[in-house]
Formats: C-alpha cells, structure tokens, sequence
C-alpha cells in the first residue's frame, strides 16, 4: 500500500477522513509531535470506533483507526491534538497527547474464556483461530488476547513509517507503557518492540531501552543504580514474566542497585535481591 500526507492528512486508497471535534489546537513546537502512541479500540468495528470517537458524551479521539481489513479512518489532522492517551508519562514529559499521534488500532482486547469460547468485555465471541495467548508486558501470568490480522499489522507498520519520515518520529510506545497500571492496550498480540526495532533501530537515544548494552563486568564492578520509571514494577524471582513476585511490586522512584543484566532484565537489590524489567529502570550514576 503506497501511503503519504499530505496537509497533515494520510492520503491512500482504503484511507478516509471523518473529521470530530474532539480535539485541541495545533502542536506548540514546530518539531512536535515526536512520538506514536499505539492502542487498540477494545470495540468490535472500525466503524463503531470511528462513532464513539466522535460521540459528543465520549471526551476521547485519537488521529487514526485501522481497521481489520487494513482500511484506516483519520479523525484529526496530525497538526492538532487528539485526546487519546489521558493521564500519561514517559521519559519525564506527562500528559502525552501534545507531544503524540494516537494511532487506534481495532481489536476488541482481553478475552475472557469459557469452555472453547473467547468472550470479549462487551460480550462478543471471538473464534479460537483469532485469539492469541500470552503474558503482557505488565502483568504476571498469561491471558487471552484478540489477536490484531496480518493485514493490519503491515498496516500499522506502514503508516508509522510515513509519519516516521513526515514528523521524524522518534519515540514509539504502547498505552500500556505511558499509562501502566491503568492502561494495557495495544496489548502482547502486538507486535510492539518489532515496531520499535525495525523504524527506531538507528535511533536509538528515544528507543525504549535508552542505555546501550553493558557488558555484566562493567554493572557489577561500578554497582550503578536506578530508579523505577513505572508506577508499580513487578519484582521477580527469575528474569522471566511467569517467575514469581518475590515481595509487592516497587513503587515509582525507588532507587535500586544494580548487580546483573541479563537479556533485557536486571537482577537488582533494594532490601531483597529479584529481577525487573530493564525498560522501567533508569540509570541515575
Ligand atoms: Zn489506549
């Protein structure tokens, strides 16, 4: 698919702009917006997303919808601000709406099984050859997920390549990272950090792992330490997302000594010695 923008609207062939009113004035730097935040709709159509979007009793918007079939819906030009991430934070800014685009993506999210039956939260029923299972990046144990169509994916891989190279984006995140806790879209059926590697990969200063990889040597001579950039970040037994917590989660801004990296954890001490995930720890020394 051959997309491009033109006036800050995507132009393609399976591409629409339905405008709503749901949005604020233009960006206030001309080198903004940076950054794409990607969600999913957590709905059962495009066109149901694209209603709610622009329902005068729903206060949210985002720029895009793609649907399941690849067709895309704009409901705001990329100059304006769209309400899509609400209470948000990353790499030190809050409130991500002025610096993004929200890219909705429709997927109809978590599902809950019963039997051989995949529910959506709405009471939809999903068949099993469109349900993914797997741990989310937040959470402790596996679950159901919709899973996104292949179609889509290239999709939205597309699309944020264009605005990479219109906006030059440098910043890639999910709902569920800018507002964990409180968010878990686009959930682990995305392929997220695939997105991130394959448009960021040679920059990598906003990518979402900002330091480079330091051998374990280095981290055990110098004891550097960090703080927890997460709200609430699981402190586990083993570097993995099944291991078991091994007290309450680290709250934001706990300061933890660093002893080992291995494959995108640290294993760290704060009073007890458990691993985290290396993404919500920034080095401070
Ligand atoms: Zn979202």
């Amino acid at each position: 698919m051959d997309y491009k923008v033109v006036r800050h609207i995507l132009a393609g062939d399976s591409v629409e702009y339905i405008a709503t009113a749901h949005k604020d004035s233009g960006f206030y730097a001309e080198d903004l917006p940076d950054t794409l935040v990607i969600h999913y709709t957590a709905l059962g159509s495009l066109e149901s997303a694209v209603s709610t979007l622009r329902d005068p009793n729903v206060k949210a918007s985002a720029h895009l919808v793609i649907g399941r079939d690849g067709r895309i819906a704009q409901l705001i030009p990329f100059n304006k601000i769209a309400w899509h991430a609400g209470q948000s934070e990353w790499r030190g800014r809050t409130g991500m709406n002025k610096y993004s685009i929200g890219i909705e993506i429709d997927n109809a999210g978590k599902l809950s099984k019963s039997g051989d039956i995949y529910k959506t939260w709405y009471g939809g029923l999903i068949p099993p050859e469109d349900v993914y299972y797997g741990p989310h990046r937040n959470e402790l144990s596996p679950a159901y997920w919709h899973a996104y169509t292949e179609k889509q994916i290239i999709c939205v891989f597309e699309v944020c390549q264009v605005l990479r190279d219109k906006y030059g984006i440098s910043t890639i995140v999910g709902h569920e990272e800018i507002s964990p806790g409180r968010k878990i879209d686009p959930g682990p059926a995305f392929p997220l950090d695939k997105l991130r590697t394959q448009l960021l990969e040679d920059r990598s200063t906003d990518a979402p792992i900002s330091h480079p990889e330091a051998p374990d040597s280095i981290l055990n001579n110098g004891r550097k330490r960090g703080i927890v950039t997460a709200s609430s970040l699981n402190f586990r037994a083993a570097p993995k997302y099944h291991a078991e917590p091994i007290c309450a989660p680290l709250a934001r801004d706990t300061t933890v000594t660093i002893l080992k990296e291995e494959k995108g954890w640290y294993q760290v001490h704060v009073s007890q010695t458990g691993w985290v995930k290396k993404e919500y720890i920034k080095i401070i020394d």
